[in-house]
């Protein structure tokens, strides 16, 4: 056995991997259809004005404004229609005093109108259109270029495109945009007994679930998952494996990361790079790692993640999500937290900082952390606690902050 020499807080293991972290470069363009979440990678400026034309904002009829002067509903002002314009058509009628058209919401303005009055408050008698409102110069015209200017930055490098941001993008005439590619994790499972789901168990072998809620951790913080067979417990098997991740923007591996004689992460790590934290003062997940390996593009992060699946899925929101989000370029998450009493007392008697699962039930949180190894710790619990390493636990009906997954 060799026994952690030391661990370090959580404080300074994140510390040291926003350190670390080399937010992506490569860029690639993608068709707008696909570019909700993605990073911006580049300005975009409007080659056009938005609206590309004066245009209605209102159906009603486009007039001389001064023509509407002091009209009211008992005095209105009479105008003979030119023409009835629709959206798409432009019209050749030039709007002179004592005439008007008919327009559509999004239609162009005709030459000569100034205002558009809605059709509220119109009434059509005859050949006539009667304006039972005066009218100002201006009003319910979207002007040419109000929207956006001709040469407007309309979305900066770095921005995280929603919804709204693609919709601008669309607005002026891009089919496409540069974005910042997703960085690709290369995930590994470590471990003789290790084997997937969908084969048959053979004695003393269990199925891989680590594989899986990392690539549901990675795919969810905008990484691309990219697992990998699972790898024997062997040096050499190890280090086989870190060459075949090799062409990854970060590694992640689980298991093979704490004290057993089997557990031989580290010596894989030391032959192919510089081990930044191995040990960390957290519960579960204290056996966790973080590496830079060595090669031709200067060096791939590493995260060493425990085997036992809730330390692995714990350590997995804690510092792979935000660390993947940093390398993505994301924003960072700010998970939902909600305060609710303690149903039933905690003990806490580890000096680490301790993540505690657990169930939302009426209003009531309900311990639900039952063993590093149960993978039922986080699937029947809706969220967490964190009890710091200085306090023994927390008493039934003490209010708790539940970060919500
Ligand atoms: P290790 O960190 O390799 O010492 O593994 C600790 C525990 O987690 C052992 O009980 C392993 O069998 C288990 N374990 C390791 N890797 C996985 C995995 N990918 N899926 C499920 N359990 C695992
Ligand atoms: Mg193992």
């Amino acid at each position: 056995m060799r026994p952690f020499t030391s661990t370090i807080s959580l404080d300074e293991a994140r510390r040291r991997l926003d350190a670390a972290v080399r937010p992506i470069a490569r860029a690639e363009r993608v068709r707008l259809e696909d570019a909700a979440g993605r990073v911006c990678a580049a300005d975009v400026t409007s080659p056009l004005d938005v609206p590309p034309f004066a245009r209605s904002a209102m159906d009603g009829y486009a007039v001389v404004a001064s023509d509407t002067a002091g009209a009211t509903a008992s005095t209105p002002a009479r105008l003979r229609q030119l023409d009835r314009i629709y959206t798409g058509h432009m019209s050749s009628a030039v709007i002179e005093r004592g005439t008007c058209a008919e327009i559509a919401t999004g239609a162009p303005l005709p030459a000569g109108a100034d205002a558009v009055v809605m059709v509220e408050e119109t009434r059509k008698t005859g050949d006539e259109i009667e304006i039972l409102a005066a009218a100002t110069a201006g009003q319910h015209i979207g002007r040419r270029g109000a929207d956006i200017a001709m040469g407007d930055r309309v979305i900066a490098s770095g921005d995280l495109l929603s919804p709204g941001r693609v919709g601008a993008i669309a607005a002026i005439g891009s089919a496409d945009v540069a974005v910042f590619a997703k960085p690709r994790v290369a995930i590994l499972s470590t471990g003789n007994e290790v084997i997937e789901p969908g084969s048959a168990l053979a004695p003393g072998q269990i199925f891989d679930v680590n594989r899986f809620t990392l690539g549901a951790i990675v795919s969810a913080h905008g990484g691309i998952a990219e697992p990998h067979r699972a790898a024997q417990d062997t040096v050499a098997a190890l280090i086989e494996a870190l060459d075949a991740c090799a062409t990854a923007d970060l590694i992640v591996f689980s298991g093979g990361s704490s004290v057993g004689e089997r557990d031989l992460v580290v010596d894989a790590i030391a032959a192919r790079g510089e081990m930044i934290f191995h040990g960390i003062a957290v519960r579960p997940g204290k056996p966790t790692a973080f590496a830079q390996l060595r090669n031709a593009s200067g060096g791939t992060p590493f995260f060493g993640m425990p085997g036992n699946p809730t330390s692995c899925l714990s350590n997995a929101y804690i510092l792979l999500a935000p660390f993947l989000r940093a390398l993505a370029r994301l924003p960072l998450h700010t998970p939902r937290i909600i305060r609710a009493p303690l149903g039933r007392r905690i003990a806490s008697a580890v000096s680490r900082h301790q993540f505690y699962t657990v169930r939302l039930r009426d209003g009531v949180a309900f311990p639900a952390f039952k063993g590093s190894g149960d993978i039922t710790s986080l699937s029947q619990a809706d969220g967490y606690i964190e009890i710091p390493a200085d306090q023994g636990g927390v008493e039934e009906g003490a209010p708790v902050d539940v970060t919500l997954f």
